[in-house]
């Protein structure tokens, strides 16, 4: 058997582009003692993946000429561990090719849910992100004034719906009229800020006259320093990523408002991964269900199919093109 596999050639040192990429093939590899065979069945695209090229982050920094990191859903074809078969799924840091071995024992058999692509959004670390992200680091109130930023991204999408569910007024900020109607139209929110307009800081200003409690924090850069300057005293601040920075050079000057206003406004800022919080994630699951389940939460998917498409999707991806969680099914 092939094993089709995308590798990144080189390292961007401007922006990501289709030609940093190489389609090859390889052989299909054989599972070892205490390793199984995984095939890909779908490939988690996620901001981070870019991230990862700059330098080391909760993962090591990626090298050129390495097949392409990435997460996803795997099926198992082979096992040599008891606790896995053939025909189960993993969640797996499987890369982005059709097969790959792993050792078994940092990987257990997913649920049997349908549709099973929500395993890799709303139960995955998407839905699991926003869950912990907003009710852990934001402390989210009834009544509390939620903005979250790349709101109409996977993790953006269910942190706003999460919010609303909690009886807060929620405020999303994303690029573009048409992705504001679709949260307030569609999801829910009270409000949406195209942080694209000229009159960006004047919108947001208007959509929070109160001022914000709760901002989760997608973007960093110039979206975070406009929330920044419309913060409630004692508000908190989820920093869970910095979507501004990754695709390109950095920016010439940081947020300005720190630390004064952190001072003033007695702010608390707190930085998160998913990962932190894994003690609880049945506790986060059963939520999440039980929010899918009664409708309170929608979950908006973006699937591409094929292998080859995973550099313009993760391009598309950090363009903006997507809505919700966006994956390639392999
Ligand atoms: P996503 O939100 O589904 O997609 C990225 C979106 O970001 C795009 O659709 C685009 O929408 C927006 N965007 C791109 N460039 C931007 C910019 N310069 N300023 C503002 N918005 C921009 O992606 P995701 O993978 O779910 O990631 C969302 C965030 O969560 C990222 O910061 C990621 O690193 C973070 N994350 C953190 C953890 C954790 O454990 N801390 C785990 C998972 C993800 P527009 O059309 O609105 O521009």
């Amino acid at each position: 058997m092939t094993n089709r596999q995308i590798v990144l050639d080189q390292i961007p040192q401007g922006k990501l582009t289709p030609e940093h990429f190489r389609l090859t093939e390889g052989e299909t590899p054989s599972p070892g003692e205490g390793e199984v065979l995984l095939r890909s069945r779908y490939i988690s695209l996620d901001a981070a993946n870019r991230a990862w090229m700059q330098g080391a982050t909760y993962r090591s920094a990626l090298q050129g000429g390495q097949v392409m990191a990435g997460g996803g859903l795997s099926e198992v074809v082979e096992s040599n561990v008891g606790h896995l078969k053939p025909g189960d799924l993993v969640f797996a840091d499987a890369g982005w090719q059709e097969y790959a071995t792993l050792p078994g024992k940092h990987l257990s058999k997913l649920p049997d849910l349908k549709p099973e692509t929500h395993l890799l959004s709303v139960y995955g670390i998407a839905g699991l992100t926003a869950y912990f992200g907003l009710l852990e680091c934001g402390q989210p109130k009834a009544g509390d004034t939620v903005v979250v930023s790349a709101a109409a991204g996977s993790v953006g999408s269910i942190v706003g719906q999460i919010a609303k569910i909690k009886g807060c007024r929620v405020v999303g900020i994303a690029g573009g009229e048409e992705k504001g109607r679709w949260l307030t139209e569609e999801l829910g929110f009270d409000a949406a800020v195209d942080y694209k307009s000229a009159e960006f800081k004047r919108r947001l200003r208007e959509a929070v006259p109160d001022g914000i409690d709760v901002y989760f924090d997608n973007t960093g850069g110039d979206v975070f320093e406009a929330c920044l300057f419309a913060m409630k005293n004692h508000g908190r601040i989820a920093c869970c990523g910095a979507l501004s920075q990754y695709d390109g050079a950095p920016p010439p000057h940081g947020p300005r408002g720190i630390p004064g206003l952190i001072v003033t406004k007695r702010l608390t800022l707190r930085g998160f991964v998913v990962m932190d919080f894994a003690a609880q994630n049945d506790k986060a699951l059963s939520d999440l269900q039980a929010w899918v389940a009664s409708g309170q939460l929608k979950v908006q998917e973006d699937v591409i199919d094929g292998l080859e498409n995973l550099p313009q999707a993760l391009i598309g991806l950090l363009a903006g093109e997507n809505r919700g969680k966006r994956m390639v099914r392999v």
